[in-house]
């Protein structure tokens, strides 16, 4: 591996000194043909692990066929996905961009618009959650409010008001004329896993209803089967107005999606947004081939059954290691543990041990599976963490 120091890189990464050449499955291999079991899925991007034969047949065959055109064509590989998101979830219209910033972007941008366009310029300010993560941009990163990440990038972007996470006085006082959208991720996936409760989510529904707001969900990292349904919310029973989507839906290739009502749609008419790479050939290729997969009979329902099999163990394995594990957190196949030690010590450690983690904000350290693991990789995967623990417990 290349040190940092005589990299042409831009060190911006603290990169594990690690690299992977090739990926099958939920295991990714190293030049030298040691295998990793991969619980990070490249941050819940990689949703159907590596090489998936039905992903490496839809972009190989795209590929012979044509790359890019550009969107002052018709793209019948976009109208295709958009129809099948569409008709699996509360949206009627779809944009694509190429990652979750982007996303993000429109998806502020069309909360703006939709107020501009029937005359309220004025409502243009989103109330966003602390610990939130919505990207890197100039504007997502005013809107994740994170000092961290905002420092020495020049003044804030304004129309962002953060309120305390779960502080429901604090959310209503922040509701005032100027106010056009509540943006929630229905589980922080950077902030480290914190799951928002569904009454909360019903609860912030209604709120927006009560007065006249746009929803917005980030469900960048939690989407496309995460937890066991197409999207997150689904699970509280309500759905929002837009909708930022990306990470899972490319499974490795680079695509990001805004789902939206019409109603919310409908200030977004022609040349009020667009993209040069969004949605091109390969990309909804990939992404219709993805959503083939996830909607096929049954994989769901795996996804469900592997979450529970996943909890259960990591629950037993706090129970044995309370020095090491503060707790469990988390739905479906994203889960958190709390450590007690520090969390990228946990990370390190696992890594020594063949098992590829992430860390989250919170200390957490953060397993995200491919959808597609098995009973014996979560077994495999428990055994892992297990010594990772052990050799923690040694060292403290
Ligand atoms: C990763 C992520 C983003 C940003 O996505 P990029 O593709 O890195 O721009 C935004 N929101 C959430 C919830 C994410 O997990």
């Amino acid at each position: 591996m290349t040190t940092s120091v005589n990299s042409a890189v831009l060190p911006v990464y603290n990169r594990a000194n690690v690299g992977f050449v090739r990926g099958v499955g939920s295991r990714a291999f190293t030049e030298d043909g040691t295998a990793y079991l991969d619980f990070g899925s490249g941050v819940a991007v990689n949703a159907l692990g590596h090489a998936h034969p039905h992903l490496v047949a839809a972009l190989t065959e795209q590929a012979q066929k044509i790359w890019h055109t550009s969107n002052v064509y018709q793209m019948p590989g976009q109208e295709k996905l958009a129809k099948t998101l569409t008709e699996h979830s509360f949206a009627d219209k779809v944009f694509f961009c190429n990652s979750g910033a982007e996303a993000m972007e429109l998806t502020i941008k069309m909360a703006r618009k939709f107020y501009a366009a029937q005359g309220q310029p004025e409502k243009y300010h989103i109330i966003t959650f602390e610990g939130a993560f919505h990207g890197r941009t100039i504007a997502t990163l005013a809107a994740g409010g994170q000092e961290k990440y905002l420092e020495g990038f020049g003044p804030k972007a304004p129309g962002f008001d953060q309120v305390a996470f779960g502080d429901h006085a604090a959310l209503e006082a922040a509701i005032g004329p100027q106010t056009a959208a509540i943006l929630i991720e229905p589980i922080q996936g950077e902030g480290g896993i914190r799951p928002v409760p569904h009454q909360c989510l019903r609860g912030l529904r209604a709120l927006c209803d009560k007065h006249g707001l746009l929803l917005l969900f980030d469900e960048i990292q939690c989407g496309v089967g995460r937890t066991g349904k197409l999207f997150a919310h689904e699970w509280a029973g309500v759905t929002p107005d837009i909708m930022a989507v990306a990470k899972g839906i490319g499974g490795g290739f680079p695509l990001g999606a805004v789902l939206a009502t019409e109603q919310a749609a409908s200030g977004m008419i022609a040349t009020t947004h667009g993209s040069t790479f969004g949605g091109n050939p390969l990309a909804t290729a990939v992404g219709s081939a993805v959503l083939e997969v996830v909607l096929g009979d049954g994989f769901l329902d795996n996804v469900q059954r592997q979450a529970i099999h996943l909890k259960q163990k990591l629950e037993r394995l706090k129970d044995t290691h309370p020095t090491i594990i503060e707790s469990v957190r988390g739905e479906g196949l994203m889960m958190g543990l709390k450590t007690k030690v520090v969390n990228a010590d946990f990370v390190k450690a696992a890594l020594a041990e063949h098992l590829l983690v992430l860390g989250a904000g919170d200390n957490v350290v953060r397993l995200l599976p491919p959808l597609i693991v098995t009973d014996d990789d979560i077994n495999e995967a428990v055994q892992k963490l297990e010594a990772t623990c052990v050799a923690l417990e040694k060292k403290n």
